[in-house]
């Protein structure tokens, strides 16, 4: 009667390495305590999901922030969902948010000494390990058809049993060596399957780093881990290069908890001590009512590229998801008037459990934040880049006159509380189009939008006395007190105060009369500071602006 062991040489005759040998490669990384080795492992099967992005964001803050190692590993065995050029691609988008291996795959080479780190190339080890287990009697070679798996199915189904290849379901479990090595030595396809010594009828447990402990029910599916391709399935896979890889903690979706326990059961029959698991929740849409997983085919925001075409700032939507990731982080920041995300100490055991709602309006806000916040030299740049690839108009305006530009942008910004306008790149264009002249002319075209208490000929008249007596280079309230003075002569209080008071005796009040002088410069009764705008505009672009609407106004 053949061994098994026969029956693995059979199988695998190219294979003369050892696990031992494996072992050794791949030594135990000698880290301070505490340290976390974490990797982000995503298929490339298309573009970078903000599910994933959130992911890769915990994975990588928990590695650095135990002075770890963060580690990016390229799942591609899965060769029919595999997009070309998409692990590039993943790279180099992760790397826009500053997420960066430290180990790991990398389209110029791999960097570190537990490669490679990409899948395909790991075929060596996955058949080393797989040999093992046939010689041990824990994997065996199946033959089945998709005719076969199909006719289990059909006769599963017809008497209600639970679905799938396990205990008597599993039909080529338990053929003897001799019936494998003769159907091998005839040609037969095959796959190779783990052999489960589960049962279905009873539990198993882990503890999850962030849902505490978890009971399901024990695996008894004689899972696929070899595939007629030469590559292995996800489950053995990253059993093997977690383990060599030497990773202390399994950071990934929480739609793998079901299959954790075949995870644990192969980390078990390998003699292996199996890393922490955490299972991030999924971020979620209310639609309709019902709360759903975001969906690549449905939402636009899905993809992290949505965010980067509309013009968030990395860090506005870093920040952001830290805050769905920790509850606690919106209140960190306001308490330390900071959205330094790492000064703060995330906490797997603070994330909450349910998947966390996306939620544009918060993501606006914490962008803003982040915007207001950004040296104006350092927005320049990140806004001009964005223009480039995304608004042509709007870069050839602002590459006109950068200085110009510039002063725009730092209007109510590097101070303590500074303007909170924009939460994304593309809404600066159309909040600054009136400080190019083209634009504002559009607008007086469209008609100004003046309160309609006051008659053409006053504006004209109190407009175009401010063309001549508005001052230039002073402070803010000599130049107010200077505007409440031309205000004056045109029978405007000088204060709302003295206005409200003696209604009759003025055709307004102070702020009627700046709102006018805003309107008029810049199509709207919201605009940022009006000394700085007209500090920006200059005495002349004020003067033909002034002379323009007189023009209109008495037409
Ligand atoms: N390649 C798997 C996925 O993209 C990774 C899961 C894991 O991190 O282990 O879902």
């Amino acid at each position: 009667m053949a061994t098994n062991q026969e029956l693995a040489e059979l199988l695998f005759p190219e294979v003369h390495g050892t696990i031992e040998e494996l072992e050794a490669k791949y030594p135990t990384r000698y880290l301070p305590e505490g340290a976390q080795v974490t990797r982000f492992a995503p298929s490339p099967t298309g573009f970078l999901h903000t599910g994933s992005l959130f992911t890769a964001l915990i994975t990588y803050t928990i590695a650095k922030s135990t002075h770890g190692v963060y580690i990016f590993r390229l799942e591609d065995t899965d060769t029919k969902r595999t997009v070309p050029g998409s692990g590039e691609q993943l790279v180099s988008q992760l790397k826009e948010f500053g997420i960066v291996a430290d180990e790991g795959y990398f389209p110029s080479g791999d960097k570190g000494e537990y490669g490679p780190y990409k899948q395909s190339e790991r075929r060596e080890i996955y058949k080393t390990v797989i040999k093992e287990l046939i010689k041990r009697g824990r994997a065996y070679p199946d033959f089945c058809t998709p005719e076969d798996l199909e006719a289990i199915r059909k006769a599963q189904e017809a008497q209600k049993a639970l679905p799938g290849y396990y205990g008597a379901w599993a039909r080529d479990r338990n053929l003897t060596v001799d019936e494998r090595i003769e159907k091998i030595k005839a040609g037969t396809p095959w796959v190779i399957r783990y052999r489960s010594n589960g049962d279905h009828d009873k539990k198993t447990s882990f503890v999850d780093a962030i849902r505490g402990k978890i009971e399901l029910q024990d695996n008894d599916q004689d899972l696929v881990i070899f595939k007629s391709d030469g590559l292995p399935t996800y489950h053995f896979a990253h059993v093997c290069d977690d383990h060599f890889m030497r990773t202390t903690l399994i950071t990934r979706g929480e739609e793998w908890i079901p299959s954790t326990p075949v995870h644990l059961d192969m980390f078990r029959a390998l003699g292996w001590e199996a890393p922490r698991y955490a299972h991030i929740p999924s971020i979620m849409k209310l639609d309709h009512g019902n709360k759903r997983k975001l969906s690549k085919r449905k939402d636009a925001e899905a993809a992290v590229s949505y965010f980067l075409d509309e013009g968030y700032p990395t860090e506005g939507l870093l920040v952001y998801l830290m805050s769905i990731a920790n509850s606690n982080f919106e209140e960190w920041c306001i308490s330390n008037k900071s959205y330094d995300r790492k000064s703060f100490t995330f906490s797997l055991e603070k994330m909450s459990l349910d998947g966390a709602l996306f939620d544009m309006g918060k993501l606006n806000y914490f962008s803003k934040e982040i915007i207001a916040r950004t040296p104006v030299k350092e927005l320049y740049e990140d806004v001009r880049a964005w223009a480039i690839g995304h608004d042509q108009a709007f870069f050839q305006k602002i590459d006109n006159n950068p200085e110009y530009f510039q002063k725009i942008l730092n209007i109510e910004r590097e101070r303590p509380n500074p303007r909170k306008d924009y939460a994304k790149y593309g809404d600066i264009a159309p909040l600054t189009a009136f400080f190019y002249y083209a634009e504002w002319k559009k607008m007086l075209e469209a008609g100004l939008p003046f309160n309609e208490k006051f008659d053409k000929s006053l504006i004209a008249s109190f407009l175009g006395d401010l063309k001549d007596k508005l001052l230039y280079g002073v402070d803010e309230s000599t130049w107010f007190n200077g505007l409440k003075e031309v205000g004056a002569a045109h029978k405007f209080a000088t204060s709302n105060k003295d206005y409200k008071a003696n209604p009759e005796s003025y055709v307004g009040s102070v702020s009627d009369a700046a709102e006018l002088l805003r309107v008029a410069l810049t199509g709207s009764k919201n605009s940022p500071n009006l000394h700085e705008v007209i500090e920006i505009l200059g005495r002349s672009e004020v003067s033909i602006r002034l002379d323009a609407i007189a023009a209109s106004l008495t037409k």
